[in-house]
């Protein structure tokens, strides 16, 4: 047994819920990240759940080697290479360089137009060896999908269950790869950089029939170890001026019913993670933290909104074995926080962090975004002494992100400080915090790659191709994207 079977083989053992059977038609699902990660990505999961409940499909996965091998499928071993058709599942800007990596150690060209040009012989979409034809959807493609669509032949922009099953049915029909190409064009959301250039079509939303994504397996060499993934809801009705889930780009919250969210969770999983931007604002979120304690199953939440954090909800989730929940203020002071939109006050704040002290939570995570437009140390003074107030009553834990001024949003044009102003911002934070809370910091520098990337045009995917090959790291970065 190869190194690589033995590896796939325990991560197979430490799956639950999913039986593989190889079917009539073949596709590769690929997750440009870990094999944890890709175990606790809902979107990565549904897709592979939603293309198995067709009798006539089997799915295989393959992730990044973190020892750079080629990649090779969990389910078979087989090289990825021998697969047709390829998905990929992209989150965030700074994966984008895992999947030129995956494809560049898979032997594929990693730009969609020198596949194209290597494709001149081959007919039919299942006659692709050695040329996959790679599809790729993910949360990135909402925020920006231009960059990606340079890697990839055909990008599904936005949420990918309108149209997943009319994909596959065109692959169905055995068609030419031409034809193949042709029909998926003029399906909504779909993009081919090829003939679209850089314009891509409008963002895809699904309908409430489609809805609630929910995982189909756990286990327990995931990120959110056994923890059975469902939504409770999509898009969010929050207004915040730095988010691309505001309401004007998400449609607002789309509440599932919580009946329809328990049924879709199995007998077996010991946790479950309820998912959705606005899950402690759901209708009926105390009737499912309650329905899955009576069932003794252990209830996570992505975050809580500090409004929607009263104290009857926080003493269920305490009850559903919560030892730490987590808010966002995402505004260093309540000015901030006022003109970016974020509808929490100081007072919400203060007051989840007591009720939490009260119901004896072992600690608080709290979310701060650095370097929003405007931002003064007079800001960052009034974050400090928050901090230290939230400390007082319980151990806190602040998570700082640093802005990345995201497209389409109110913030999208803002240039944001250099790393070294946006490093002597959190020393200062550090300086007046003195060791009262444990700190957790994204770094400035690699904030700069993201929003660079996020920006980016199909020329961006081209360079990124050149950062990997020049060995992927930031003064790449520097030297290709100025
Ligand atoms: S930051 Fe949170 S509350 Fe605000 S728009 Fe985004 S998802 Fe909604």
């Amino acid at each position: 047994m190869s190194v690589h079977d033995s590896t796939a083989s325990r991560l197979l053992l430490s799956e639950q819920g999913r039986t593989f059977f190889p079917s009539e038609y073949q596709f590769l699902l690929v997750y440009p990240g870990t094999y944890g990660e890709a175990a606790s990505s809902l979107g990565f999961l549904q897709v592979l759940r939603l293309i198995e409940s067709r009798p006539s499909w089997s799915v295989q996965r393959t992730v990044l080697d973190e020892r750079g091998q080629a990649p090779r499928t969990l389910e078979t071993g087989r090289p990825a290479s021998d697969f047709p058709l390829w998905g990929l599942s992209v989150a965030y800007e700074l994966q984008l360089l895992d999947v030129v990596r995956l494809l560049e150690r898979a032997g594929i060209p990693p730009l969609a137009c020198d596949r194209d040009a290597l494709r001149q012989k081959q007919r039919g979409l299942w006659d692709q060896k050695q040329v996959p034809v790679i599809v790729a959807g993910g949360p990135l493609t909402s925020v920006n999908p231009r960059p990606l669509a340079a890697l990839a032949d055909l990008v599904v922009v936005g949420e990918v269950e309108p149209v997943l099953g009319d994909l596959l049915s065109l692959a169905e029909r055995n068609p030419s790869l031409n034809e193949w190409f042709e029909a998926a064009e003029n399906l909504p959301g779909c993009y081919l950089a090829a003939t679209q250039g850089d314009v891509p079509p409008a963002v895809l939303k699904a309908d409430m029939n489609d809805l609630p994504a929910h995982a189909g397996m756990w286990s327990s060499k995931a990120e959110f170890k056994d923890m059975y993934l469902v939504e409770v809801g999509r898009g969010c009705s929050g207004n915040c001026a730095f988010c691309s889930m505001r309401r004007s780009l998400s449609g607002g919250a789309r509440f599932v019913e919580a009946d329809t969210v328990l049924d879709c969770i199995p007998s077996g999983p010991s946790r479950v993670g309820l998912v959705g931007a606005e899950v402690s604002r759901h209708p009926g979120i105390r009737t499912m933290v309650r329905e899955l304690t009576a069932r003794n199953v252990q209830v996570g939440l992505s975050s809580l909104r500090a409004d929607a954090a009263r104290p009857d909800l926080l003493e269920l989730l305490a009850a559903a074995g919560m030892h730490s929940p987590t808010i966002a203020a995402d505004g260093a002071s309540q000015r901030l926080r006022d003109l970016v939109h974020k509808g929490v006050t100081e007072q919400h704040l203060l007051s989840a962090v007591e009720a939490s002290a009260d119901l004896k939570f072992r600690s608080v995570k709290l979310y701060q975004i650095v370097g929003l437009p405007g931002e003064t140390d007079q800001d960052l003074e009034e974050m400090v002494d928050l901090c230290l107030r939230m400390s007082a009553r319980l151990p806190l834990h602040l998570a700082l992100s640093v802005l990345v001024p995201k497209p389409g949003t109110p913030l999208g044009n803002h240039v944001p400080e250099g790393a070294s102003e946006i490093r002597r911002r959190l020393r200062l934070i550090r300086q007046g915090l003195k060791g009262r809370a444990r700190i957790s910091v994204a770094s400035p520098k690699w904030t700069w790659v993201q929003w660079k990337l996020a920006q980016g045009t199909l020329a961006t995917g081209r360079d990124i191709v050149e950062v990997v090959r020049m060995g992927g790291g930031y003064q790449a970065f520097r030297r290709v994207l100025k």
